[in-house]
């Protein structure tokens, strides 16, 4: 079978979540298999103890000064070709934004076969068998990926919990080789500008609170921010919402918006139009909030609250914070 490697996103020091959940698959694909992550960045070579800690066997880290940042043809060049000189085996990645445009890349060069954005995996024989949601979730596709040299998966975030840290896990830490030119280096990331307000990124979130239209007007918006603030969430928002210029489009929950999956997704007077549950019907538990009893929304709820939002939501608000 070969190794399982797991591609792995950073930020500012610290290891993505959602790569800590790749890892924990790449884990349960082979629970004796090797899981090798593989780190590119500059100053990353300390992150390699704690991927250990959360269940690979060995690290690969590719340091380079100008890789600070995302750089998309260089980072796929030093992954595909860590994997080839490996021998290939199954490449696991969180289908983040990075993750997706890397791992396309990564396919595009090897020419493997991929099943993105999937739900559930595992083995069966030598094929790599995928869940995914299709059809804006209507439907989950399942997919088999060949043998081949490479076999790869990119993981929807919040599909599977990652493993604990365990500090008696320790692993290999190694430097990986690296071929790169100038011409690898045409696109890269020069400067990341934070927006305002520190705001927690619906993709990654474990809660989000989002508002529809039923909102009214921007003027409104604050009892959604108040009930996410307190619920350490994040703020989502239909398209109808984004479009009306009341949130930002890094807001936008849905087909051409963010495909989410947390724990707890709470809808306010959001209808539930198909491309909007195509974003968000994988979440573990929806709370639909609306006045309209034969809302689409209430279809996906696992709890609904048929009422007005400008009563329920304070009301809510107030009950959490009683709670301390
Ligand atoms: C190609 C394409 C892509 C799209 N992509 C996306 C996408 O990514 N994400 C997305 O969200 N949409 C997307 N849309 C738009 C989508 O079809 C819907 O138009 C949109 O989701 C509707 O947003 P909404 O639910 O906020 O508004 P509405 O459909 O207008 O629903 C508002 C809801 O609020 C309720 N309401 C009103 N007042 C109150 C109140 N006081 N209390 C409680 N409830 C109340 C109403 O009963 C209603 O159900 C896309 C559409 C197309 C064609």
């Amino acid at each position: 079978m070969g190794s399982i490697f797991v591609y792995v996103e950073h930020r500012e020091g610290t290891v993505k979540k959602a790569s800590f959940e790749a890892i924990a698959a790449a884990r349960s694909l082979a629970p004796e298999g090797e899981v090798v992550a593989i780190i590119v960045g500059s100053g990353v070579q300390d992150l390699g103890a704690e991927l250990g800690q959360r269940g690979a066997d060995r690290v690969l880290v590719a340091e380079d000064d100008r890789l600070q940042f995302y750089a998309p043809i260089a980072t796929a060049k030093v992954v595909a070709d860590l994997m080839t000189s490996a021998g290939g085996g199954i490449y696991v990645c969180a289908a983040t934004a990075q993750g997706k445009d890397v791992s396309a890349r990564i396919a595009a060069r090897l020419d493997a076969g991929m099943a993105s954005d999937v739900t559930a995996l595992r083995l069966d024989g030598e094929e790599l068998v995928c869940e995914r949601p299709i059809m804006a979730g209507k439907a989950i596709a399942t997919v088999r990926v060949k043998p081949g040299t490479v076999r790869m998966v990119t993981l929807r975030p919040n599909s599977i919990p990652p493993l604990e840290a365990d500090p008696a896990r320790t692993c290999a830490v190694e430097s990986a080789a690296m071929n790169l030119d100038e011409n690898d280096l045409k696109a890269r990331t020069l400067e990341i500008v934070r927006a305002e307000g520190g705001r927690i990124d619906v993709a990654e979130a474990d809660i989000i609170v989002s508002g529809g239209r039923g909102i009214k007007g921007p003027e409104n918006w604050g009892i959604i921010e108040e009930l996410a603030g307190l619920l350490g969430a994040a703020v989502g928002a239909s398209r109808a919402v984004v479009d009306a210029g009341w949130a930002g489009h890094e807001m936008q929950v849905g087909q051409t918006g963010k495909v989410v999956s947390p724990a707890l997704y709470i809808a306010a007077g959001i209808s539930g139009a198909i491309q909007h549950l195509a974003g968000m019907s994988s979440s573990k538990c929806i709370v639909a909030i609306n006045k309209d009893p034969e809302a689409p929304i209430f279809k996906v709820a696992d709890y609904g609250v048929v009422g007005d939002l400008f009563e329920v939501v304070p009301a809510l608000t107030a009950a959490i914070r009683e709670l301390g």
